[in-house]
């Protein structure tokens, strides 16, 4: 696996910490509105990466923050919390605003085929660790106390700019011209770990310390969480461009200082998605969501589509037209991919689908995913295919490259069954649902017939409580005969027409 690491400005060989194992942090999304497409670009790569790692046969885990307090650090901050903003905007508490659009960005992730992360953590679960990890900064040095606020000391460190390069102009991109500079601090870059007293009065969330009643500083929870749930070492670090200063650099600087060695050792960012303004960003309102593409008729893997086309190291520009572009083509290779499925289940070519439907809504979806039973394909092809697949997408995650190869596979002198077989797999990495059926989601599924299904699903489920097993199974057949297919799965029981 080849990775560009921003710390090093080189395509590197990836060396994970410990023999295949991956340990991965994710500056996961501010929760005071909804997430922008733009956001979104960045957790689509991100989620290609943690992907292709696994496929590569890494073990992963990757850990994600949610920022539901603690965004305010920088001078650029000005007027009013933003979470609270938020709650008076739609007249909810903070928590409740946080809940909600923590909810609204997993709701967009899962309709673009983007992985939740194994941990999720939200900042306001870490208090004492923010605590820890600041007393201890204080103890060595690294901190200092002024109106009343604790300060990290930048001037403390031999290599504070670890990305280098950055020219001072570079480094005060994002901060407006309204400034006022924070008195307080020692040095210029020196940042807030923990606020008593700030420019925020009204502030909503605030929590006991050593120091007085207040609140963290932003940059401090990403160091925490993942410290928290991945040790001491990291292998790799993401986030979007414009988290590389100051963000990912005070987070260095505060991790580094508190272990006393080397933190993370690989630093992915995705670059920025752009529209005609310039960098998409939340702060300037009217943004642009999966909501609106959704209500405009895009589906939203078009935009993972649209995304998979260009590499995540250069910036994209957002355009209806391109956007049209790519539903265009995506519709088209659906469609392909769609008939190579068909092709290979008219060979029988389909292994039983013993997962049964792992995507499958209660409205009754009919979603297979292109199993293909293992003696059906053709090694010698699908071991050539997937060898240059992993080639494509394990070079720094080339996805444009890793997308041609499922035209090339269309196009492969071969059997449907193998090219079922290929396409699948890759999918697994794209995430671009190529052999999923959506078939008529709702078509001859009433409401009248829905209410029947879950009437009866609620009385087998009472049946098997009582342990009276034949009278859930006569349940069960019952709603087969009518041609619904029930079925067992970790998250309860789901259905779909035959
Ligand atoms: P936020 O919710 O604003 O903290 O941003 C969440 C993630 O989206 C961070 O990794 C940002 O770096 C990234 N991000 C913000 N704006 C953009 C953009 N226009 N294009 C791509 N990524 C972005
Ligand atoms: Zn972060």
């Amino acid at each position: 696996m080849k990775l560009y690491n921003t710390l090093t400005r080189n395509v590197e060989d990836f060396k994970p910490n410990e023999e295949g194992k991956v340990a991965m942090y994710t500056c996961g999304p501010t929760v005071y509105h909804f997430a922008h497409i733009g956001n979104l670009r960045s957790y689509i790569c991100e989620d290609i990466l943690e992907k292709t790692l696994r496929y590569v046969g890494y073990d992963v885990k990757r850990v994600m923050n949610i920022t539901d307090v603690g965004h305010l650090s920088s001078d650029a901050d000005t007027g009013e919390d933003k979470m609270l903003k938020g709650a008076k905007r739609e007249n909810k508490t903070v928590m409740e605003i946080a809940k909600f659009y923590t909810d609204a960005f997993f709701s967009d992730c899962e309709k673009l085929n983007i992985k939740r992360p194994d941990v999720v953590e939200p900042a306001t679960n870490c208090i004492d660790e923010f605590i820890n990890m600041i007393k201890v900064l204080l103890e060595k040095g690294y901190a200092y106390m002024a109106g009343e606020n604790i300060y990290f000391d930048t001037s403390k460190l031999k290599d504070y700019y670890v990305f280098g390069n950055q020219s001072e102009d570079e480094l005060m991109v994002g901060v407006r011209d309204d400034v006022t500079e924070d008195t307080n601090k020692r040095n210029k870059n020196d940042f807030v770990l923990w606020f008593t007293k700030s420019k925020f009065e009204d502030q909503a969330l605030k929590w006991d310390s050593p120091w007085g009643v207040g609140y963290p500083g932003w940059h401090i929870e990403c160091s925490c969480i993942s410290m928290k749930h991945l040790g001491e070492y990291m292998d790799i670090h993401c986030g979007g461009v414009d988290n590389i200063f100051p963000h990912h650099t005070n987070e260095i600087a505060q991790s580094e200082s508190y272990l006393g060695h080397k933190w993370c050792n690989y630093w992915f960012h995705v670059h920025h998605l752009n529209d005609l303004e310039g960098k998409m960003s939340k702060s300037k309102g009217n943004i642009l969501t999966v909501s609106v593409l959704e209500e405009k008729g895009y589906d939203p893997l078009v935009y993972r589509f649209f995304c998979l086309q260009s590499h995540y190291r250069k910036p994209l520009e957002f355009s209806y037209d391109v956007l049209d572009n790519a539903k265009a083509a995506y519709g088209k290779l659906q469609k392909r991919c769609l008939d190579i499925l068909k092709e290979a289940k008219a060979a029988g070519a389909l292994a039983e689908d013993k997962e049964g439907c792992p995507k499958c809504r209660a409205k009754g979806v009919l979603e297979k995913n292109g199993l293909v039973a293992a003696d059906k394909v053709n090694k010698a092809v699908f071991d050539e295919y997937n060898a240059k697949f992993i080639d494509a997408i394990s070079n720094d995650t080339n996805t444009s490259m890793a997308v041609t190869l499922v035209y090339d596979v269309i196009k492969a002198d071969t059997d449907a069954a193998t090219k079922l077989a290929l396409i699948s797999s890759f999918d697994k990495v794209l995430g671009l649902g190529l052999t999923v059926e959506k078939a008529e989601e709702t078509a001859g599924v009433d409401s009248e017939l829905e209410a029947y299904v879950l009437e009866q699903i609620e009385l087998r489920k009472a049946a098997k409580k009582e342990k009276n097993f034949a009278e859930a199974d006569r349940i069960r057949a019952e709603l087969l005969e009518k041609g619904i297919v029930l079925e067992d799965t970790r998250e309860g029981v789901k259905w779909h027409l035959a």
